[in-house]
């Protein structure tokens, strides 16, 4: 019956403490398969969001299903089909890490030598096994994160859920994080990540949700909202020689330009596809006895998607 469900679907889902708002209205659906981030800046409503999908959160309004169980009506056949890596650590610090796992495969009434082979090999496959008796406090930072994904697949959940899942992390280990998401990924786990790392969405999605505010104001893959809200190409023109407002008048004119601004002595042009006026600006040059000495096109990224959509910067 639930077999061509979605991995997740949410319906108008309403999230309020008190009087205050924390998501507003927001749907999507996530196939199964598929990697698909939520983006956002601090507070937009991103982990309160994945509480309400892994019931740590009580929904205010609209529904959340998961494979086609609802979270709320549904909740035992719902709850294993997704494991959460949380943003922070909270692992109990008495245990050691490999009883870390096995106590959390009881939460879904998994025991015995099957739940301690499948943390064995967890441990063995996130490079922790000579770590396996020590207790978390005892780790490094990459090791925490390599936890906190091998816990949330011990049930091996058909959705793994990441709050930010590299944030604050150098340079090495988000590098190290990435590939192992797309390894579980590409083995068939549905993923859905939360990130204010653009690169990060840019890297691993393959849809991407932007959410400002509680609002979820923009969904596609990079693609559609680069070509949907990203704006125009930019263009930085530089010529050797020549009389630039006449250069500038001129540009004016070609087909597909929009707007040219003279800036520090170069002209910038904008235009839905940048390179395409490259023969027309050398042509404008020729007719006005001037030489072109720089072509410069910077296309519109998911950066400008978000300042275009919500008036500011991605990162705080
Ligand atoms: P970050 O990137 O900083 O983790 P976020 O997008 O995950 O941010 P949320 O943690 O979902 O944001 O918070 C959204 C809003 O809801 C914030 O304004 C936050 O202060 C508020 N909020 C979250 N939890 C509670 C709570 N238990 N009680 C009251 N307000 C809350």
């Amino acid at each position: 019956m639930n077999g061509a469900a979605p991995a997740l679907r949410i319906d108008n889902l309403v999230k309020r403490y008190g009087d205050f708002t924390a998501v507003d209205d927001i749907s999507f659906v996530v196939p199964e398969g598929q990697f698909f981030g939520l983006l956002g800046p601090n507070g937009a409503g991103k982990t309160t969001t994945i509480n309400a999908i892994v019931g740590l959160a009580k929904i205010t309004a609209g529904s959340i299903s998961l494979f086609g169980h609802d979270v709320v009506r549904d909740w035992r056949a719902a709850r294993p089909l997704v494991g959460l890596a949380p943003q922070e650590y909270n692992f109990d610090r008495y245990l050691n890490i490999r009883d870390v796992l096995i106590f959390q495969a009881g939460y879904y009434g998994l025991r015995g030598p099957a739940v301690a082979k499948r943390a064995d090999l967890l441990l063995e496959r996130f490079d922790l096994a000579s770590k396996a008796k020590l207790v978390y406090t005892k780790l490094s930072g990459g090791m925490k994160r390599r936890l906190t994904l091998a816990r949330a697949l011990i049930h091996e959940p058909r959705l793994v859920i990441l709050d930010e899942p590299t944030a604050g992390v150098d340079v090495e280990l988000r590098l190290e994080l990435w590939s192992m998401l797309r390894e579980l990924n590409v083995n068939g786990t549905t993923i859905i990540l939360t990130t204010h790392y653009l690169e990060e969405a840019e890297e691993l999605c393959d849809r991407i949700g932007i959410i400002d505010d509680g609002l979820l104001i923009a969904e596609g893959t990079e693609q559609e909202l680069i070509g949907t809200h990203g704006g125009l190409d930019h263009v930085r023109l530089t010529f050797a020689e020549g009389d630039l407002d006449l250069l500038a008048a001129a540009c004016r004119d070609l087909d597909g330009v929009r707007e040219v601004h003279e800036v520090d002595g170069d002209l910038e042009l904008f235009t839905a596809h940048g390179p395409a006026v490259l023969s027309s600006v050398v042509a404008v040059a020729g007719r006005h006895a001037a030489a072109l000495t720089g072509f410069e096109v910077r296309s519109p990224d998911l950066e400008d998607v978000f300042l275009s959509l919500t008036g500011k910067e991605l990162r705080d």
